[in-house]
């Protein structure tokens, strides 16, 4: 089973992956994760793509797909993919198919998270993670433990990213009107769109998802 996760910035799509990593031993292939990482490595990608993701833009197709290729070319995933925050473009969506065809895999479901516009600015601008574990808090909603340890595995590493912030989140959901969203209408045309209602509490959310895919 190989799934999208797609929604702006915000919707879950992260909180969500990492439920159905522990849930169904899936792999999770964050593109955002991947070039968080690059940056932090320093390695000559990373340098390259860091202003453009403070900004709020989309780093270049062919970076992203790359990156994609190289892990579904070279790790296994007996549970299945979940593609979160990639594909953003047409471009990429084009190629993800074309990749999974070529490795004789097929694309099973994508799963469009729904938020308004208001419900993301509020959480991504309460949003913190665990810089340890990648577990998620919200400063409203699931606060970092007041003894300073992250719940999941204890570290105290608590971290924000660069880009969560007014301005970067206003390029952020124009690229995702712009450049993203038309992929709603790409995989609803293929067949394989199902939506959720992502304002929903995190366990509700995460009970619609397994409906869909177990339905
Ligand atoms: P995310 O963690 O998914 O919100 O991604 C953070 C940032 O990484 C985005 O704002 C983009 O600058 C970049 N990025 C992540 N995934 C992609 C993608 N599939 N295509 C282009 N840029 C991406």
């Amino acid at each position: 089973m190989n799934l999208i996760l797609l929604g702006p910035p915000g919707a879950g799509k992260g909180t969500q992956a990492r439920i159905l990593v522990e849930g169904r031993g899936m792999v999770q292939l964050s593109t955002g994760d991947m070039l968080r990482e690059a940056r932090t490595s320093g390695t000559e990608m990373g340098k390259r793509v860091a202003a453009v993701m403070d900004r709020g833009d989309l780093v270049t197709d062919e970076i992203v797909i790359g990156l994609i290729r190289e892990k579904l070319t070279t790790g296994t995933a007996p549970g299945g993919y979940i593609f979160d925050g990639f594909p953003r473009t047409l471009a990429q969506a084009d190629a993800l198919g074309a990749l999974l065809e070529e490795l004789g895999q097929s694309l099973d479901a994508v799963i469009e998270m729904r938020v308004d516009d208001e419900a993301l600015v509020a959480r991504i601008t309460a949003r913190s993670t665990c810089g340890d574990c990648g577990e998620v808090y919200n400063d409203l909603t699931k606060p970092w433990p007041a003894d300073g340890r992250c719940a999941n595995c204890g570290g105290t590493n608590q971290t924000r990213r660069a880009d969560d912030n007014a301005d970067s989140l206003r390029t952020r959901l124009m690229a995702y009107y712009k450049q993203t969203s038309p992929l709603i209408g790409y995989y609803h045309a293929k067949g394989d769109l199902h939506s959720v209602d992502g304002l929903g509490e995190i366990d509700a959310v995460a009970a619609a998802i397994e409906d869909l895919l177990d339905g």
